[in-house]
């Protein structure tokens, strides 16, 4: 499915002032598209993740999912239709690589029977067979992250959004994760939206959309 916002404006209070976050911004990542959002830090980019992932409802402007609006229950596009990952996994301490993975399945009321064999297919997809019984005090940092992409995977979501997922890893790293990712995007041909500030993790050939201020400009 893919994804669009058109005409989104974000306000913020600011004190006795309005700060505007987004201002008439439109996009859109069709099926199999990894976009990446870039811009300084202020620019908007959380915003605009925000806005996508049915956390945020803007001041004015519309976000379709698959050419529908997301309607009067946002919490439920959210939990059927996107994957999220963020800047830091946030793994739960106690529990293993493989129960991650279950316990979302379970959260979103998928039998086991059909959670433990995605589980292990999406494990062994982001290269960490190996590691499913691991907790994340024992998975370097790399590790943790392709297990919370594993995790944003399992309910098989339409839309994939990645907010900074690799700043705190090496360039090395950082740049294996984006590399995962764009196959992943294209395998199962889902919409991403991959915000950064590290502008050498796009290629050439990536579409690219990059915030100042709020504004759409041309990288
Ligand atoms: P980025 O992700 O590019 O750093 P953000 O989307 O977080 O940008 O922020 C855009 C602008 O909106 C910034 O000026 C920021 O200070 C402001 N902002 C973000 N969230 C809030 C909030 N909850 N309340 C007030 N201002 C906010």
């Amino acid at each position: 499915m893919s994804i669009s916002l058109t005409d989104v404006t974000v306000t913020y209070p600011d004190g006795g002032r309005t700060l505007t976050a987004l201002d008439h911004v439109s996009m859109k990542a069709d099926p199999g598209d990894l976009v990446f959002v870039t811009g300084p830090s202020g620019s908007g980019k959380s915003t605009l993740l925000a806005v996508a992932g049915a956390l945020l409802t803007p001041d004015s402007g519309t976000v379709l999912i698959g050419g529908a609006p997301l309607g009067p229950d946002p919490a439920r596009v959210r939990r059927e239709r996107i994957g999220f990952v963020f800047q830091q996994a946030n793994l739960l301490p106690s529990l293993t690589a493989r129960d991650q993975l279950l316990l979302t399945a379970h959260l979103a009321g998928t039998p086991r029977r059909h959670a433990e064999p995605r589980a292990r297919a999406l494990l062994d997809r982001v290269g960490l067979s190996a590691r499913a019984d691991r907790r994340p005090h024992q998975l370097s940092g790399g590790e943790k992250q392709r297990v919370g992409l594993a995790r944003a995977l399992m309910g098989s979501p339409a839309v994939l959004l990645l907010d900074e997922p690799t700043s705190a890893l090496d360039s090395a790293r950082a740049h294996s994760i984006v590399e995962l990712v764009r196959e992943i995007v294209a395998e199962n041909q889902v919409a991403a939206l991959f915000v950064t500030h590290d502008t050498t993790l796009a290629t050439p050939a990536d579409p690219r959309i990059h915030l100042t201020d709020g504004h759409l400009a041309t990288p």
